[in-house]
Formats: structure tokens, sequence, C-alpha cells
């Protein structure tokens, strides 16, 4: 399966489109469509039939994923846009590093 460079609960920063200057936090990612969903990013309307859980129906407002290529990852530590390093630890673990700041990232 095709690996992103981020992951669900990342801090991303959008870099194309309408959105773009956008900060926002992962809510779900598609590796296999290459996709992620954005916090408050690529909001669409749909219209919907009432149903249970929406008893009003009506139109709703929603993310929708844009494209994992649009967006780069923001460090948790240095607050900044950065690109990923892989670090393998003493003990086998490995970690993402922040290519600024040298700083593990979550
Ligand atoms: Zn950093």
């Amino acid at each position: 399966m095709p690996k992103l460079h981020v992951k669900k609960g990342d801090t991303v920063l959008v870099l194309a489109g309408k959105y773009k200057g956008k900060k926002g936090k992962v809510l779900a990612a598609f590796p296999k469509k290459q996709r992620v969903l954005v916090e408050g990013v690529n909001i669409v309307k749909r219209h919907t039939r009432p149903t249970p859980r929406l008893p009003q129906g009506g139109i709703i407002e929603k993310e929708a994923p844009i494209h994992v290529s649009n967006v780069m990852l923001v460090c948790t530590k240095c607050d900044k846009p950065t690109r990923v390093a892989k670090k393998f630890l003493e003990d086998g673990r490995k970690v993402r590093v922040c290519k600024k700041c040298g700083e593990e990232i979550g």
C-alpha cells in the first residue's frame, strides 16, 4: 500500500488551491487514493434528504478530501511547514524527524 507523508492527527499546511496557506488537522488519510481530509479545508456543501440522524435534511457543509501533494506537514515543535526525515533509533524504532529543527515529530 502506498504510504502518505502525513497521517491522521498531523497538522498540515495547504499549498495550493482555494485554501492555500491554511493550516488544519488531518482528520483522515486515504493512502489508496493519495488523499487526506483536513479539518476546515475544502468545505463542500451537500444537499441531503432528511435522515434519522439529520431530520431537517437540507444543506450540510462537510470537508472533502484533497490530494496529499497539496499539503505539507507542519512540525509540532517549531511550527513550520517542513519535510520529514526518517530516523532509526537504537531500539529499532523508526521515527519521523523535522528537517528544519531536527526534532522528532509524533
Ligand atoms: Zn521542527
